[in-house]
């Protein structure tokens, strides 16, 4: 048998399953396979949804109170051994460990959440609808659903989900990302030490044959995934084709507008958060600053002056950025630099060949600051998820928020100011679906919801918040009358009060 070999997590256990199919897992920073991930067959497909759907009926029918206490220790078993998981993370994904603790909060903080399910599956009861007639409705689980989740927030993006899905009653097969799968295995552990249920979460590690699996087997009810928008299209469609509720959260490209009067510290310093924080890799990245003349030069020196001050590194040391997540992926975002020196914009960062804090052959890609995008290039157009921030200048307020609305994305925008008016323009008229107003990455909390507009979310309903609860149920409303002495006979026409 392979040695560190990730598994599957069904039934309560680990599983090897029976394919003979496996992917590799490197750990970014030293640039080497560390372990392999099983890739799951057709075999191993049915057992995990047969053996999630075998334990619905059981977990549908656990009362809230003992669901709810089982929240409680998955919240409080999560805070305390969060550092292992940032661990698994950082060793992975290759984030550094503060920004992997990060995304484990921001998870935690649906767990906590859907702590409060009994009020968030309340139904509602109207007495004396007609003469002695009640309507009343209840909220019902609808059976297995599937997960799917990308590589960039192996912890947080399936914590969107699964524990609003599993409190509401639902049992949850998870398919992570086949870069970096070993969190889903030990939030599969964590889940059975709070007392969940075999059964209930379910770890499919795979490819497209296992997604394939879960949008078209008739157990599974619902899907969330989240990836970029080619992958989310067709998941959604094939979701859909085979009657399942399907949200399906997609690529981004998200702009910066940079008004005059905004306070230019600010400006950059949230630039370099937003642009170079997890390597670029994250979906709310800001990869576009739109710099409302006459501040692009004054902003740009900011920003540089700051860009040389970073330290680059493996991310189990003090560094602000770790490497990107595989040689193949470091090698497609640095070719976008190639692609903007020859669309003739001006490199004014190069990130290639850069000083690290880790070891040479770790797959690194330095902060990279390209001015002068056109916005023809591909440079601007497309998603690059890496380390690479661009400027365009505008002349006008106007010019920038018709710029961000012709885009095909619509994740997630920032505009900074100090002029309310503008801001207040700017929510109303711009299309996209979570603004930050000074606020450079504004990822709603858990009690609201997140996702795009356009390409960036398939599917009508955004992740957790109220929009996750009543995605992972279904209503049922009753209309009853119990005879009381004063019941008045036949009537064939709808009751008139
Ligand atoms: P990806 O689309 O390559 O993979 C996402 C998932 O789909 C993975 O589990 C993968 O195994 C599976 N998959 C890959 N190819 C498939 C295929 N041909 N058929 C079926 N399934 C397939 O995305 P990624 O590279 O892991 O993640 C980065 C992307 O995710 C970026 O585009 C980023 O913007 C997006 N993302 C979006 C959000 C959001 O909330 N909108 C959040 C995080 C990441």
């Amino acid at each position: 048998m392979t040695k560190n070999l990730v598994p599957h997590w069904i039934s309560g256990a680990r599983d090897n399953g029976t394919s003979d199919r496996t992917a590799p897992v490197f750990d970014p920073a030293l640039g080497t396979e560390t372990k392999r991930v099983v890739l799951a067959n057709q075999a191993d497909i049915e057992k995990a949804i047969s053996t999630a759907d075998a334990a619905f009926p059981e977990w549908r029918d656990t009362s809230i109170a003992r669901r709810q206490a089982i929240l409680f220790n998955f919240r409080e078993l999560l805070n305390a051994k969060k550092g292992e998981l940032a661990e698994i993370l950082t060793s992975e994904h290759g984030k550094v460990l503060s920004d992997a603790l990060g995304e484990i909060s921001r998870g935690q903080e649906v767990v906590e959440f859907a702590c409060g399910i009994p009020h968030l599956v309340k139904g509602s009861f109207t007495e004396n609808a007609s003469t002695g007639v009640d309507v009343y409705s209840i909220h019902q689980p609808l059976g297995v659903v599937g997960v799917i989740s990308p590589f960039n927030f192996p912890a947080m993006v399936p914590m969107w989900f699964f524990p609003i899905a599993i409190a509401a009653g639902n049992t949850v097969v998870l398919k992570p990302s086949e870069k970096d799968p070993s969190a889903a295995i030990w939030l599969g552990e964590l889940w059975k030490e709070a007392g969940l249920p075999d059964g209930v979460f379910t770890v499919l590690n795979g490819d497209k044959e296992s997604v394939d699996g879960l949008l078209t087997d008739p157990r599974v009810h619902a899907i969330s995934f989240v990836g970029s928008t080619p992958i989310a299209q067709y998941v959604y469609e094939t979701g859909a084709k085979n009657g399942k509720r399907v949200q399906a959260l997609g690529g981004a490209k998200n702009h910066m507008l940079v008004l005059p009067d905004a306070d230019l510290d600010l400006v950059a310093d949230s630039a370099i958060n937003a642009g170079f924080g997890s390597a670029g890799e994250r979906c709310m990245a800001i990869s576009v600053v739109v710099a409302v003349e006459p501040v692009a030069d004054a902003l740009i020196e900011k920003i540089t002056a700051r860009m040389r001050g970073l330290v680059i590194g493996d991310g189990r040391r003090s560094c602000d950025m770790g490497p990107l997540v595989t040689e193949q992926h470091r090698d497609k975002v640095a070719s976008y630099i190639d692609i903007a020196i020859a669309d003739g914009a001006d490199v004014v960062v190069d990130g290639r060949g850069i000083e690290v804090d880790g070891d040479p052959n770790g797959f690194w890609l330095g902060p990279t600051l390209i001015d002068k995008v056109p916005t023809t290039s591909k440079v601007y157009t497309e998603e690059i998820f890496g380390p690479v921030l661009s400027i365009v200048r505008v002349k006008t307020f106007a010019e920038g928020v018709a710029l961000i609305n012709n885009g095909a994305f619509g994740n997630g925008t920032a505009i900074f100011t100090n002029d309310g008016g503008a801001a207040r323009r700017f929510q109303n008229e711009v299309q996209v679906g979570m603004i930050g107003i000074n606020v450079p990455i504004p990822v709603p909390v858990a009690y609201y919801s997140f996702g795009g507009w356009k390409a960036s979310l398939f599917g009508d309903s955004k992740a957790h918040g109220m929009y996750g609860v009543n995605f992972y149920t279904q209503e049922k409303t009753m209309t009853s009358r119990w005879l009381d002495p004063s019941h008045g006979g036949i009537n064939l026409g709808f009751p008139q009060n």
